[in-house]
């Protein structure tokens, strides 16, 4: 049976719950034990699918085409496992499942409650994510403790823990300390009166994760005084988790703070210590001065920094292998449109038009990547990019006047990208794009294939529109070529100027499979691209 770690966040949202517990997850993994992850969300919608990245920051994507929560990519790329449709759950997709229940008749006539179907339903789910071979499941509660909506959540692990006994399954919470300039004093009261807030629920937590800035102390004394307050099995279940120079530095913290030590202690878990050698190699390669490159992002949501936090992540991690420093700029689209891109762009060593939906800021865009063709300034077009260097494409070197996508302008002469066939009819928006993994056939002798070193790969996907199949021989014969394709469908998957240096586009999403430790292939090659 697997066992259960359940994170709990206090005070404030933001905390870092889910690094929290994706570096424990890291360290219970170089113990040898076999992790699975979950991610419960108490908001109603069925996914994050349908929410603005201004409401919730990126959209993550899993192998199986699930929508998921932005923590989920700090599992895969902390963890190196691949996720799945188990691994985030929100109360609408609980509720859904009940209801559709209800509808089917499977309840014979019992009035559904919170407690218990709706528990019951949570319990079963988080049942649901492990396999056989799991030792053990970390299961990360969204939200702060003291909202509503998540009550459900908080009873239903509340009774799990009776189900499987204490030594299966452990509380971690999480809370913050703040540091009171005026008092130059670190505060204690936030983190035990969020103690409080649970313990009023039934769960007295194991573990009190304590969340302060970079530089302050959290002395013994002060966590003597926790444990007592919190009723803590000993002052060594306080575990001081302050901001780190970089997010693969938390596991290593956390580890000098004996998290998974006590960890594996009350879960009678018998393994050797985490080695964590090659993690530190990495965290060390990563603060190491390096030579430093500007790449900007030019997105319509720069003001919400998680809005492309796996695209971050990705260029970060290629800096690693391409062994420079990649300074990310995050360039408004909008105001490449007001201001132009030459004043915009200027000295950027690259540009990535990241994923994007709708309307606004599409020409800026468009210019970005006129910019960086015209001047072989290395460009990476993902998703909704790839869609922008064919229209781009379309409109300044084929001459086609107003080309554009189907989704921007339903009426163009030269629809370039146009609706998928199989999308035409579908009128629900939740979960209905093309999601998910497919594969991809690369052409000999193109940078996609050079970047990927291989023929066949299978990449992720999340949008409803594609290139037009009727312009590719125009594209081709003018210097765009299609250098991956879906042999089953025949869908274009990658676009790339022959002529420059580096400008590839793919409609897939290369960001939700980078490593720290293992870059991926199109964002290698880019920054390779940007540093030559
Ligand atoms: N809006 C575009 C589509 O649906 C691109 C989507 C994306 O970038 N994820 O095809």
């Amino acid at each position: 049976m697997s066992k259960y770690i359940i994170v709990t966040g206090g005070v404030v949202s933001s905390l870092g719950k889910g690094i929290t517990a994706a570096s424990l997850g890291r360290l219970l993994i170089n113990r040898g034990l076999k992790v699975m992850v979950q991610k419960l969300d108490p908001y109603i919608n069925v996914d994050p699918g349908t929410m603005s990245p201004y409401q919730h920051g990126e959209v993550f994507v899993t192998d199986d085409g699930t929508e998921t929560d932005l923590d989920i990519g700090h599992y895969e790329r902390f963890l190196d496992i691949s996720c799945n449709k188990n691994c985030n759950y929100t109360s609408g997709k609980i509720y859904s499942s009940i209801i559709a229940k209800e509808r089917a008749g499977e309840y014979l006539g019992k009035t559904i409650q919170v407690v218990p179907h709706v528990t019951n339903e949570i319990k079963e789910k988080i049942k649901s994510v492990g396999s056989p071979d799991t030792d053990v499941v970390i299961v990360e509660i969204g939200g702060t403790v003291g909202d509503i909506e998540g009550l459900a959540f908080l009873e239903a692990v509340r009774q799990l823990r009776i189900e499987v006994g204490s030594e299966n399954l452990l509380f971690l919470h999480v809370a913050l300390l703040p540091y009171l300039e005026a008092a130059h004093e670190v505060k204690t009261k936030t983190a035990q009166t969020s103690v409080k807030e649970l313990t009023r629920i039934g769960i007295q937590p194991d573990i009190l994760v304590c969340r302060t800035n970079s530089g302050i102390e959290i002395t013994n004394e002060m966590k003597e005084k926790l444990s007592m307050f919190c009723n803590l099995r000993s002052p060594e279940c306080v575990i001081h988790n302050s901001d780190a120079s970089c997010l693969y530095e938390v596991p290593l913290l956390l580890q000098k703070e004996g998290l998974d030590r006590i960890v594996c202690k009350q879960l009678k878990l018998k393994t050797p210590k985490a080695n964590m050698s090659d993690w530190k190699k990495m965290v060390a390669h990563i603060v190491k001065k390096k030579p430093e490159i500007s790449v900007a992002i030019v997105g319509k949501y720069t003001e919400c920094a998680d809005a492309y936090i796996s695209v971050t992540e990705s260029l970060k991690h290629a800096g690693l292998a391409n062994d420079v420093d990649v300074k990310v700029k995050l360039i408004n689209s909008v105001d490449v449109e007001e201001q132009g891109a030459e004043t915009l762009l200027q000295g950027v060593k690259g540009i990535v038009v990241p994923g994007g939906f709708g309307t606004r800021g599409i020409e800026g865009k468009i210019e970005a990547c006129r910019f960086a063709r015209e001047n072989n300034i290395p460009y990476l077009g993902l998703c909704l990019g790839m869609q922008i260097s064919v229209i781009e494409f379309a409109r300044n070197v084929l001459k086609m006047e107003g080309a554009n996508s189907a989704e921007i302008d339903p009426k163009t002469k030269y629809n370039v990208i146009d609706i998928m066939e199989d999308q035409k009819f579908i009128h629900e928006k939740g979960g209905t794009m093309r999601l998910g993994s497919y594969p991809c056939e690369l052409v000999k002798g193109t940078k996609a294939r050079e970047a990927y070193g291989t023929s066949h790969i299978e990449e992720r996907h999340r949008h409803r529109y594609e290139f037009n199949n009727k312009f590719k021989d125009k594209f081709e014969k003018a210097g765009m070529i299609a250098s991956g394709i879906n042999k089953k469908r025949n869908l274009v998957e990658i676009v790339e100027v022959s002529a420059n240096k580096f400008h590839v586009a793919s409609q897939f999403h290369p960001e939700f499979k980078s490593h720290p430790y293992r870059s991926h292939p199109l964002f290698s090659g880019f920054i390779k691209a940007c540093k030559d």
